[in-house]
């Protein structure tokens, strides 16, 4: 199963946790593990606070300044930052089902990561 994300800049965590369990629920799947994949090369997901939205945008800017948009980057697309980023953060997270529940912890959300926006995006889900 899969969901689509709108991204509205160059680099942005969009927290999708509520489509994530949304999505559990649509599928029935009670216990389990749920793995969720972004199958793009300069997007990645994570898992982080999503109480305080300085913890995103701080997860932003330290990324942005260690892995700058310009350096002398052979890529010839111009969005090597992206790839980096993408690599650095991942594709995959996995996430165990309990009752028909994600089981984070209280602060923790899924972020999509956009590294290379604004672009329309795709979010996978696989089950088990
Ligand atoms: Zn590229």
């Amino acid at each position: 199963m899969e969901f689509k994300v709108k991204s509205g800049s160059r680099t942005q965590l969009i927290d999708i946790t509520s489509d994530v369990q949304a999505a559990l629920r649509e599928a029935g799947v009670r216990d389990g593990l749920c793995m969720i994949y972004v199958p793009h090369t300069t997007a990645a997901v994570t898992i982080n606070e999503n109480a305080d939205p300085t913890v995103k945008s701080d997860i932003l800017k330290i990324l942005n300044q260690v892995i700058p948009f310009e350096a002398n980057y052979g890529h010839m697309e111009g969005n090597s930052a992206a790839h980096i980023k993408s690599t650095l953060v991942g594709a995959s997270e996995l996430v165990a089902v309990r009752n028909g529940k994600l089981q984070l912890g209280t602060w923790q959300g899924i972020f999509f990561c956009e590294f290379d926006g604004p672009r329309r995006r795709r979010v996978h889900l696989h089950m088990r």
